[in-house]
């Protein structure tokens, strides 16, 4: 996950700031139903979130450079990105999965 967050860094140009990266093992299924309570699909929400439990996940503020970079790298090595408004998710799942967020 970090070489992948650092190959983004670099291609964009700017620094990454992680939103949420690393989640303890506190957070289980039921808080994820929660978070994910009006999401358009459900179990790829739930899905995301725990890939945080793992830390095969993060999520970074978003700007252009960052997502065009993001992009860039899920179309060389595969990988999860999640699109919403002010974020974008990056996971290290070995196929190609989008998504967005409200
Ligand atoms: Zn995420």
């Amino acid at each position: 996950m970090l070489a992948r967050l650092e190959a983004i860094r670099s291609e964009a140009g700017e620094g990454i700031n992680v939103n949420e990266g690393y989640r303890p093992y506190g957070f289980n299924i039921a808080s994820y139903l929660g978070d994910c309570a009006g999401a358009k699909d459900m179990r790829e929400c739930v899905k995301e979130k725990s890939m945080h439990v793992s830390g095969k996940s993060v999520d970074m503020k978003r700007s252009a450079r960052l997502l065009r970079a993001t992009k860039n790298l899920q179309a060389r090595s595969g990988g999860g990105v999640g699109i919403g408004p002010t974020v974008i998710h990056v996971d290290t799942r070995k196929r190609i999965a989008n998504w967005f967020y409200r």
